[in-house]
């Protein structure tokens, strides 16, 4: 197995007085996909927030075997993108503009953007499919459009490791498909991709799954595998099933009568 890119052994996370995250260890290994998935307030978004150096936790996050205090602040910008869920913010802003601000870490202090830094903009956009949004401000965009021109920023970074909260809210099953080759192409070229994933079949595609349960991380393993499988349906009270189905794993909900 590849030496992982991120290594989380997080004893706990709170959020207030509540705690979120009990005893996490869990290690992603570099040029792979990892999909975490899990019941809703489980824990999901704690966890990668954590990952991210974005929470405080009792534990440590170690990015490229670098605790992530000891990165300089730009250098692990760069290295690490990041797209939150229900992000706010920057709504007066151009789509282009909020693109550019992928490419802060790249640039020197208050200089101009350079050609590189509009090369790699357009290019997130064009992946994006939202190049002629460019003009637009954020806050005249839908939700799925709006979704895209954030993915497009996070690509911007250009990082090794990409961080992203329920990527695929909002969008249409057309730009879901766009999102996965774009995660395959970032991940053959060598880059690692955690997302939080709510869209089952999805996670399922992924390369590796995790499981969060209430705070708790239950499982991590490949997504073909039936100990990953039996994972899911207990996380998710045994209302699904796990089916392949032409060559993929397919997630279906089973009514109450039906579970275990
Ligand atoms: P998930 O992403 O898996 O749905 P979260 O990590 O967002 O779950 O939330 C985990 C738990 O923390 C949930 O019970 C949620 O209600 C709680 N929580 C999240 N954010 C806050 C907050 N700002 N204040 C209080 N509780 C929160
Ligand atoms: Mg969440």
């Amino acid at each position: 197995m590849n030496a992982p890119a991120l290594q989380a052994r997080i004893a706990a996370a709170h959020i207030g007085a509540r705690r979120i995250l009990h005893g996490i260890d869990l290690a992603l290994p570099a040029g792979r996909w990892t999909a975490i998935v899990g019941p809703n307030g489980a824990g999901k978004s704690t966890l990668l927030r954590c990952i991210a150096g974005l929470l405080p936790c009792e534990g440590q996050v170690l990015l490229l075997g670098r605790a992530l205090a000891d990165w300089p602040a730009r250098e692990r910008a760069r290295t690490l993108a990041w797209l939150g869920q229900q992000e706010a913010g920057g709504e007066d802003l151009r789509a282009s503009d909020v693109v550019m601000l992928g490419r802060l870490p790249h640039r020197a202090w208050l200089a101009a953007p350079t050609a590189a830094d509009h090369v790699a903009v357009d290019a997130a956009l064009a992946t994006m499919q939202c190049r002629e949004l460019r003009a637009r401000r954020l806050a005249e965009l839908s939700g799925g459009e709006r979704q895209r021109v954030l993915l497009a920023r996070l690509l911007a970074v250009q990082a090794k490791v990409l961080l992203m909260d329920e990527p695929l809210a909002h969008l249409d099953p057309p730009h879901q498909a766009d999102w996965l080759a774009t995660v395959r192409a970032l991940v053959a070229g060598g880059a690692t991709v955690v997302s939080v994933l709510h869209e089952l079949n999805m996670a399922l595609q992924a390369d590796d799954v995790a499981v969060i349960d209430q705070g708790r991380l239950v499982h991590h393993g490949a997504n073909g595998d039936a100990r990953t499988h039996h994972a899911l349906q207990a996380a998710f009270g045994g209302r699904i099933a796990i089916h392949p189905v032409q060559g993929q794993w397919i997630a279906l909900p089973q009514e109450a009568s039906h579970a275990n």
